[in-house]
């Protein structure tokens, strides 16, 4: 089966790219996309631990700002070379905003410590929410999200400028194919409305298949790909094991996605290098 949604210890997930591709193996994946949150420093640990028994394909899951949310844009195969440069601007982009939210979280009167997370991770809203859990101010990340770090909360901060046709279109220049990430889940307009400008700036595909996606988004979504000409991808967006399970959480390779999906990816990647 295919997985094109995962996060490591790189960004906000909980298992390293090793223990990932582990697992990857033990639940039968044959081809796992590392596409943690605006880094592709998980890759090459992947790439080792898979030897050749397990393809790893290449990606990245942008962040960027539309009608004022946060939108986020899966990249398939980018060009290393040309993409690392624009990434450590946003990777120091989010420590920056990481730092914010830590210091807003202390002026409510929750003081935390971010200092313990890994060199190569880039940090995200989880890793604050997991703070605030280890200082016993919240029971549970979710707590922490609906008191405080939600996208209409009292500790958050957007993301540093970056507005989605940008992101498609550096993605694009990087050789990436640009992926509308789990689009139901993205709060600034409908799909209906949001979906054309975002082709119009060069979107290549959508994220059909994801946890956060009803039977009825999932025919929408194949309807739309039908009618723009998009490519399908989808995955289960894991983050790593969870004590309790809730809606919009599945285990690695839940969502049993048909690795049929992969050669048309492979074949828009390398259309955009030629
Ligand atoms: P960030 O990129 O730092 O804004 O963090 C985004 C990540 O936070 C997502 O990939 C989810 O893992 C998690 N997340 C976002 N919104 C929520 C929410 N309302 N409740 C729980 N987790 C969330
Ligand atoms: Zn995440
Ligand atoms: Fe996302
Ligand atoms: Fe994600």
């Amino acid at each position: 089966m295919l997985e094109l949604h995962c996060h490591t210890t790189c960004s906000d997930g909980t298992l390293t790219p090793e223990a990932l591709v582990a697992l990857a193996r033990a639940r039968g994946v044959k081809a796992l996309a590392i596409t943690d949150h605006d880094t592709i420093a998980g890759w090459d640990r992947a790439i080792a631990a898979a030897a050749n028994d397990l393809e790893i394909v290449p990606g990245l899951e942008l962040s960027t700002v539309h009608r004022d949310r946060s939108l986020h844009i899966l990249g398939f195969y980018p060009n290393r070379a040309q993409l690392e440069g624009p990434l450590q601007e946003r990777i120091a982009g989010r420590h920056r905003r990481a730092e914010a939210m830590v210091a807003k979280l202390a002026a409510l009167g929750y003081p935390i410590n971010l200092s313990e997370l890994p060199e190569d991770t880039a940090p995200g809203r989880p890793h604050i929410a997991a703070a605030l859990v280890a200082a016993g101010y919240v029971k549970t990340p979710q707590a922490a999200f609906d008191q405080w770090l939600g996208e209409r909360g009292p500790a958050y901060v957007p993301y540093e400028p970056l507005s989605a046709p940008e992101g498609i279109q550096l993605l694009r220049r990087c050789g990436a194919v640009p992926v509308w990430a789990h689009p139901y889940l993205f709060r600034g307009g409908t799909v209906a409305t949001v979906l054309p400008e975002l082709v119009a700036a060069g979107l290549m595909g959508i994220e059909v298949y994801h946890p956060h996606h009803s039977p009825s988004d999932i025919r929408h979504l194949e309807a739309y790909c039908q009618a723009y000409g998009l490519l399908i991808t989808g995955g289960s967006d894991y983050h790593g094991p969870t004590k309790e399970p809730s809606k919009g959480n599945v285990n690695l390779n839940g969502l049993q996605v048909s690795l049929d999906l992969l050669p048309p990816l492979k074949q828009a990647a390398a259309a955009l290098k030629r």
